[in-house]
């Protein structure tokens, strides 16, 4: 059990630069996704002898605009450092890299997010940012180092323009880990630096701690939802272990997701094992006031101003404002090209969050694909037929279920006669059935209002959920009324 332990936990989070066309330090395409093996290559990002680096100027912005919308402090002179280790990822045996130490300097200090935690605002403090390259691909034939009989390797990534974002342990469970990483993603998706829908484009090392033990760093989890399960195993193996009288030993440790366990890796390197020094290739360049300010006025609008907006404009509660920006910035701009087409956003929000996200969790889709089949065009067909009361609310859950699991529009379903039903004179057809069928439930239903929705339930089965839920209702109690009195105890 690990309820009521204080827990410490620190995230470095590796994010790819995606809007960068090139690498960080030589030509080639940045995107390498479904290319043929190493065929994404050059001299420079292969680290052949005699090949020189030249920084990619467009990832010097990039990250200066994540450092501002941090509220970091950005240094005066951006150096690049090399950090040496052996492994067939990395041609070169170093991995150009920042580093926070004598002779060196990240590209930003300090900084802050701010994240909503039961309702209360949390901040949590960012350690450093860097700029760095990201190594290979090694490629275990079998899907595991232990069964592989060989490893190949793939270097098209080699050399692709990372930021590592680094912050202090002020996160104190895995749900605030998962809740700032879905914050910060959507900082980074506001700036356009990079498309999180990208296999791989964020990955995440999640450092943790319980009091009285080491600190363990779970590598590379490829998801918010899978970083709040690895953290809550972790957590989870730390107390035992500490209860039955162990020590936790400080180490590196992996996230099995199959398994939905975190395995010992390795110990943990020390900083001195990295021979860190300034990279003599790429001479410090000066980051002037200039620059900093001509980012500083192209930021977009971010997400926290983009709540109070939302909240100002749509008159939206604040949970719905939070959910639409936060879980994708598809989703917000979908929602505010929506409102324009026809208005009644307070409909629009409660639909997109509470039936939209449903259906695209349950069928896991992304948030996109989601968005091409309940399109602008269709929701505003929505709102117009609950308007109309074509659609009850209820049978609205429905076409937006069929919408998205079955890609038709709206008009289809109406078409095909799938409309509420409001006859006065045939509903009451039916709930005078329902109420000849259940003698029994009726008797209850007049003692007690609750059992009142079995009956409007067995209608509803009757009229295959197209009978209108309210009117329903209405003739059930009048009946129930007349019933009474017509019969009474
Ligand atoms: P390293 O270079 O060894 O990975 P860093 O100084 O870069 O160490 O810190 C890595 C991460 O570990 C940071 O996110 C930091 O917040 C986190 N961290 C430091 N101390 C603890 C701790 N006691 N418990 C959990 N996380 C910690
Ligand atoms: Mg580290
Ligand atoms: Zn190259």
């Amino acid at each position: 059990m690990s309820e009521g332990v204080k827990v410490k936990i620190g995230l470095e989070i590796h994010v790819q630069i995606t809007s960068l066309k090139t690498k960080l330090f030589c030509s080639c395409p940045s995107d390498y996704r479904g290319k043929p093996p190493n065929t994404n290559v050059c001299p420079v990002c292969l680290g052949l002898p005699g090949a020189l680096p030249v920084v990619n100027k467009q990832a010097i912005h990039e990250a200066l605009k994540v450092a501002l919308a941090l509220n970091s402090q950005v240094s005066k002179l951006l150096v690049f450092t090399r950090k040496h280790y052996f492994y067939p990822d990395l041609p070169k045996n170093y991995q150009i890299s920042q580093y926070d130490g004598v002779g060196s300097l990240p590209i930003a200090k300090g900084g802050y997010v701010k994240i909503e935690s039961n309702s209360s605002i949390k901040v949590v403090r960012i350690r450093r940012i860097n700029i760095e390259e990201d190594p290979g691909r090694i490629i275990y034939p079998t899907g595991s180092m232990a069964t592989s009989p060989y490893t190949l390797i793939d270097y098209n990534r080699s050399g692709v323009a990372l930021l590592e974002i680094v912050t202090e342990p002020d996160i104190e469970s895995p749900r605030e880990a998962r809740m700032f990483i879905d914050k910060l993603t959507s900082i980074l998706e506001h700036l356009g630096v990079t498309n999180p829908d990208l296999e791989g484009a964020i990955r995440v090392d999640a450092n943790v701690s319980i009091e009285g033990a080491e600190r363990v760093e779970i590598k590379n989890i490829g998801s918010p939802k899978e970083v709040e399960k690895a953290l809550l195993y972790e957590i989870a193996r730390q107390a035992a272990i500490i209860k039955s009288g162990g020590r936790v030993s400080r180490e590196t440790r992996h996230w099995d997701k199959t398994r939905g366990i975190t395995i010992s890796s390795r110990a943990k390197e020390l900083e001195e094992d990295y021979r860190y020094f300034p990279d003599p290739d790429l001479p410090p360049i000066p980051i002037t006031e200039e620059l900093i300010e001509k980012v500083r006025k192209s930021l977009p609008e971010l997400p926290d101003d983009r709540i109070s907006r939302f909240m100002k404009e749509y008159k939206l509660s604040r949970y719905l404002a939070h959910v639409i920006v936060i879980r994708s910035k598809a989703l917000a701009d979908a929602f505010e090209n929506i409102v324009r087409k026809c208005n009644n956003a307070d409909i629009i929000a409660s639909i997109l969050v509470n039936e939209f996200l449903r259906w695209v969790d349950e069928l896991d889709l992304t948030v996109e694909e989601g968005l091409r089949r309940l399109t602008a065009d269709r929701m505003c067909k929505l709102v117009k037929y609950l308007k109309e009361k074509k659609l009850s609310s209820k049978l609205l859950k429905d076409y937006i279920k069929r919408i998205i699991s079955e890609n038709i529009d709206p008009d289809d379903l109406i078409t095909k006669g799938y409309t509420s039903i409001m006859d006065l004179d045939y509903l009451s057809k039916v709930v005078e059935e329902v109420f000849k069928e259940n003698p029994k439930a009726v008797e209850d239903a007049k003692r007690n209002p609750k059992a009142i929705n079995y009956l409007v339930g067995q209608v509803m089965k009757k009229t295959k959920g197209r009978a209108d839920p309210q009117i329903t209702y209405e003739l059930i109690t009048r009946r129930l009324r007349e019933n009474g009195s017509q019969h009474p105890k």
